[in-house]
């Protein structure tokens, strides 16, 4: 973190001022960093953010997937004009269609709200050959020359004019004045559900209705501004969502790219099906660039995941109920939806806002008299009551803060240090940007930027997996290599910390590993550059049975130890994985022979999984004893059938967890013999070797001794499942072990977290353990024997 001292801070003050256009009213705040819903000043000094950058932060400030998105991205193509196609913007369009207003399936897209007010005037003037546009009293729609005569406030019109012609303003929630206003001669009507700049009023359901109506029978078109109540302000996706409305166009910009300049039009049925909107009729350069579209798509995945119209909804009812309900002689109203909230004052505004500024909060006015609270949507519940309670405290009269406000603050410094630890912030952020197989190249770039913050060498290879390295340069060298995975399972975790456990699909396996490897190794960095290197890998595809990542790298390293970011707990070392076989299946018959006497696909389908139980079962008895970890272990993962009246169909996949020293050939063999002969077709993959290590190698001694320094027995364990220690172990060898902080029980369910002190405690051990490895070359270990130790070695479950 950049420390920016007050001088500094005096200095951009200076600056802007001198070269500044000065056509903005500025407060003297220096905002120069910020996350979640807190902002901070060049002196260092903290703020509640209840402007949101005007309503653009509505999933926060400083989000990872952000950043990690138009990183991505703009390694790989920043522009992009709409002449070409281009991948996220497809992307992008679709998702555009599937999450606005029905109807609403074709979208412009440009750079602002303005922008997107402009063109939605042009695209009524051309559909309807008409040049009317009627609009509200007190409304807002931008400044540019067309949308600037659309906005009602004269201060910010009327040094302008002549504008736009043929544009008339009338009454807000007033259908009478609608019903004379909107003609034959309307090209169409703008409004917006609830007035952000022109005070928080919202427009009544009959008045929606009504124009809406009016619009139809006289030919005029409905554009819906939602440039401010949009993604989620209101408490729904769009505020149209309250009214059941379909406009005919919708204008979005502020909080579509989660802070990245971008506006769109969405055109309805009668802009469409005019057939007028033709080649050339509107264009913009930076319209639809690939960077924005990444930052767009990244935040419709950040509100879908987190809710946060249903949070803005929640905490928005409440904040109004706490505000109408405080006694102040000041206060005239309290209006708003969502969180989109103004409170009308019987007098101006501003030095209020002055007051809650100089109280760490910032606010915005809309008009003379009213407060706006327009907070980033991931305000916390502490956040909400502290900003209410300050309100109370400016308007209802200074007093001492509420004992609720103070046990608040303590309640959150208790529980704070644990996401204000840069390495818990590190996994925090690491859940929060998913990365399923083959989608790990987001928290890839997000990685890399944090790896070289910590001091690190980091870079993303062709594979796509993340890399971080002590040394610059490895040629030649025997390193250390601690191989982690990027991606997870299915199954989206919100994340949440709670009772010191943080939750999010990750965090067991394999993220809390990957984040306990990148947290260690920056910590023996900073002790000093070890004298062996140490490079961190984050793989990409570990949950695909293809492995990608670690089969990239396998050949570009000759690691003397290898560790495995795998779940083992905190005080337990994994040394050795089952080995696999995956086994998909056909069999498929003319479905006249199912009325005879053949069998049916089903039943030769489940006859050939019947020889393959009871094969395993008669191998088990034989060679494999009490022990799990001995056995051959078949299962029929999925089975679907299909009759059409032309065939009858099966297809099955069977996965086999296999024993070490298993002769997998040999299975082969036998299982196309058997399908052979009842005419199934089969296909093998995902074949993987068992691996078996000892608890005598150099590596696990290491983590034996440091384990049993630290107070703990250590733990051996076998594991019944695969991980990328089947493809690595083969060529780099026994130094190996797996290890990392979690309960491996909470793979793959819904229920996956892990407990931050265990997290932490795996990063002191790897910190240790690392120590040891980078200064002791591992010639200087002989293997011993460690029998009669208290050491304990258990079988347990699977990893993947
Ligand atoms: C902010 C706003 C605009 C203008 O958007 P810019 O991106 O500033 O051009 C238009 N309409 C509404 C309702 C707005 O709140």
């Amino acid at each position: 973190m950049t420390i920016i001292d007050a001088t500094q801070a005096e200095t951009s003050m200076e600056q802007e001022n001198r070269y500044t256009s000065g056509v903005y009213g500025k407060r003297p705040v220096t905002i120069v960093r910020g996350e979640g819903a807190t902002l901070w000043d060049a002196e260092g000094r903290a703020y509640i953010d209840c402007a949101a950058g005007h309503g653009v932060a509505n999933i926060g400030h400083g989000r990872p997937e952000i950043a990690a998105a138009l990183s991505a991205q703009a390694q790989r193509l920043v522009t992009c004009p709409e002449i070409f196609y281009n991948d996220t913007r497809a992307r992008l369009l679709e998702r555009l269609s599937q999450v606005t207003p029905a109807g609403i399936e074709h979208f412009f897209l440009c750079n602002s709200g303005t922008e997107a007010v402009e063109g939605a005037f042009k695209f009524a003037r051309l559909v309807t050959g008409r040049t009317q546009i009627i609009a509200t009293l007190r409304g807002f729609h931008g400044r540019s020359m067309g949308a600037l005569a659309a906005t009602w406030e004269p201060h910010y019109r009327e040094p302008f004019a002549p504008l736009l012609p043929d544009v008339t303003h009338i009454r807000y929630n007033n259908l009478e004045a609608a019903e004379v206003a909107i003609s034959e001669q309307t090209a169409a009507v703008i409004i917006e559900l609830v007035q952000g700049e022109g005070g928080v009023h919202s427009a009544t359901p009959e008045y929606v209705a009504g124009l809406a109506r009016f619009c139809r029978e006289r030919g005029a078109l409905l554009i819906v501004d939602e440039v401010q109540t949009g993604f989620g302000r209101t408490g729904r996706l769009f505020a149209c969502e309250h009214y059941d409305l379909q406009p005919d166009i919708l204008c979005m910009a502020k909080s579509l790219a989660g802070g990245v300049p971008m506006g769109a039009v969405g055109l309805g049925p009668r802009v469409m099906e005019s057939g007028r909107v033709g080649r050339g009729a509107h264009g913009s350069t930076f319209g639809g660039n690939p960077l924005a579209c990444a930052a767009a798509l990244a935040t419709l995945d950040i509100l879908e995941r987190e809710s946060l119209p249903t949070r803005a909804a929640r905490l928005g009812a409440y904040a109004l109920g706490r505000l109408r309900g405080m006694r102040s002689p000041l206060v005239r109203e309290v209006r708003g939806q969502g969180l989109l909230i103004g409170i009308e004052l019987k007098r101006r505004a501003q030095p209020y806002l002055e007051q809650l500024c100089e109280r760490g909060i910032l606010a915005l006015p809309a008009g003379p008299n009213v407060i706006r609270l327009l907070p980033p949507l991931v305000i916390s519940e502490h956040q909400l009551e502290q900003v209410l309670d300050t309100l109370e405290e400016v308007l209802e009269g200074s007093r001492a803060l509420s004992e609720r406000a103070q046990l608040i603050q303590e309640e959150a410094a208790s529980t704070k240090p644990h996401l204000a630890d840069p390495e818990v912030a590190l996994l925090h952020n690491m859940l929060t940007i998913p990365s399923l197989s083959r989608r790990e190249s987001a928290l890839a770039h997000y990685l890399a930027g944090q790896a070289r913050q910590l001091g690190l060498y980091a870079s993303v290879d062709e594979a796509g997996n993340f890399v971080a390295s002590t040394h610059e340069n490895l040629e030649e060298q025997h390193p250390i290599v601690l191989l982690g995975h990027m991606d997870t399972v299915p199954g989206n975790i919100p994340v949440r910390f709670e009772e010191g456990l943080l939750y999010g699909r990750g965090a067991v396996d394999a993220k809390g590993p990957l984040a306990a490897f990148i947290s260690a190794t920056a910590r023996v960095q900073r002790a000093g550059t070890p004298a062996i290197p140490i490079v961190v890998i984050g793989a990409v595809e570990e949950e695909a049975a293809t492995s990608k990542g670690a089969r990239a790298v396998v050949g570009h390293y000759q690691p003397q130890a290898c560790i495995i970011g795998e779940p083992s707990s905190s005080t337990a070392v994994t040394i050795g994985y089952k080995g696999r076989l995956l086994v998909e299946g056909r069999v498929a018959r003319d479905s006249s022979h199912s009325a005879g006497p053949q069998r049916s696909s089903n039943e030769i389908a489940a006859a050939f999984w019947e020889r393959i139980r009871a094969h395993a079962e008669q191998w088990n008895a034989e060679y494999a004893g009490s022990s799990a970890f001995a056995a051959l272990m078949p299962s029929l993962r999925s089975i679907n059938s299909l009759q059409n009246g032309m065939e009858d169909q099966t297809q099955f996949l069977i996965g086999y967890r296999l024993p070490p020293r298993f002769d997998i050939a040999e299975l082969r063999i036998q299982l196309q013999e058997w399908a052979d002969a009842d005419e199934v077709q089969i296909s093998f993959s995902g074949e993987e070797v068992a691996f078996q290590s000892s608890r005598a190698t150099p590596l696990a001694r290491i983590f034996g001794r440091v384990l049993r320094a630290g107070g703990h027995a250590p733990v051996f364990k076998y594991k019944t499942g695969t991980s990328d220690m089947n493809v690595v172990a083969p060529i780099w060898g026994e130094n190996i072990v797996a290890y990392g902080p979690g309960d491996s029980s909470l793979d793959h369910t819904p229920n996956e977290h892990i407990a931050v002190a265990e997290y932490q405690h795996a990063i002191t051990v790897l910190e240790q353990v690392l120590q040891v490895l980078g200064r002791e070359p591992h010639a200087s270990l002989e293997h011993t024997s460690v029998s009669g130790t208290q050491e304990s070695s258990v079988e347990v479950g699977a990893e993947s």
